[in-house]
């Protein structure tokens, strides 16, 4: 019913002539992904200017693409900002909102997180909105009750109808580029978590059909077990979507 995603999020790495090169390999090495015939959606997520690249690439290939942020606001002046129209325009079908560097190094509140998120499916964007504890949270105790708590205010007005229109990321902050994971138990212990608080929010259909994925140091060896637990519907990878071998690699153990 809900098929699995891995989004590679390439952070700010490579340049538009590497992601060429890139896009050109992968798509040699995974010619499942043609056709719709793989069990797996891929998507990959690069910075701005590379977004036009995968444009040209990806279209008819299978793969989607789409960006890292957007902005909480439409055309404007608004220096330095992407609107999501830009976005759509450029054929992104997904955007991530509220990844855990943003939140940390620009202090992007919840509140701002959510209206990211509006904005983006006002323009048919599915954000890919991303939420999870830090180690003090963990050590705590408080791991499901702060994301869970972080989840209600990035959803803050953002309304469902089917649950397609989002995907959820859980991506604890100490396990992100930490070579650190959450182990398959935590994995899916959260994401049934927050699949409870979006039946209760939502209602249980929405919920059913909302992908939840986790995020944080995965890599080939362990995307099979992270993704056996049912609540769990792929993974939103940093470092591993790098190189071509290992995100493809990922693709086979996903599909
Ligand atoms: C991320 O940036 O979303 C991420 C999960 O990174 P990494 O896989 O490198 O931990």
């Amino acid at each position: 019913m809900r098929t699995p995603l891995l989004a590679g999020n390439w952070k700010m790495h490579k340049t538009p002539s590497e992601a060429r090169v890139w896009f050109a390999e992968f798509l040699e090495a995974n010619p499942a992904l043609q056709g719709g015939r793989a069990a797996v959606e891929v998507a990959l997520l690069p910075s701005f200017p590379l977004l036009p690249v995968a444009a040209e690439q990806l279209a008819g290939s299978g793969v989607a693409w789409g960006a890292q942020d957007v902005s909480a606001h439409g055309f404007g002046a608004y220096t330095g900002e992407v609107a999501a129209e830009q976005l759509a325009d450029l054929g992104c079908r997904y955007v991530v909102v509220g990844h855990s560097e943003r939140r940390a190094y620009w202090n992007e509140s919840d509140a701002l997180v959510a209206a990211k998120a509006r904005r983006a499916m006002e323009a048919g964007l599915v954000p890919i909105l991303c939420v999870g504890e830090r180690l003090e949270e963990r050590e705590a105790g408080r791991a499901v009750a702060f994301t869970l708590e972080q989840l209600a205010g990035s959803l803050e007005g953002v309304e469902l109808t089917t649950g397609e229109e989002l995907v959820i990321a859980y991506e604890p902050v100490w396990a992100i580029g930490t070579g650190k994971t959450a182990s398959a138990d935590d994995a899916q212990a959260m994401a049934a978590a927050i699949r409870g608080f979006l039946a209760r929010r939502y209602g249980e259909a929405v919920a059913a059909r909302t992908r939840i994925l986790y995020g944080g140091s995965m890599k080939p060896a362990n995307t099979a077990e992270i993704l056996a637990g049912p609540d769990v519907d792929g993974g939103l990878v940093g470092g591993a979507s790098l190189e071509v071998a290992s995100f493809s690699a990922m693709v086979e153990a996903a599909g």
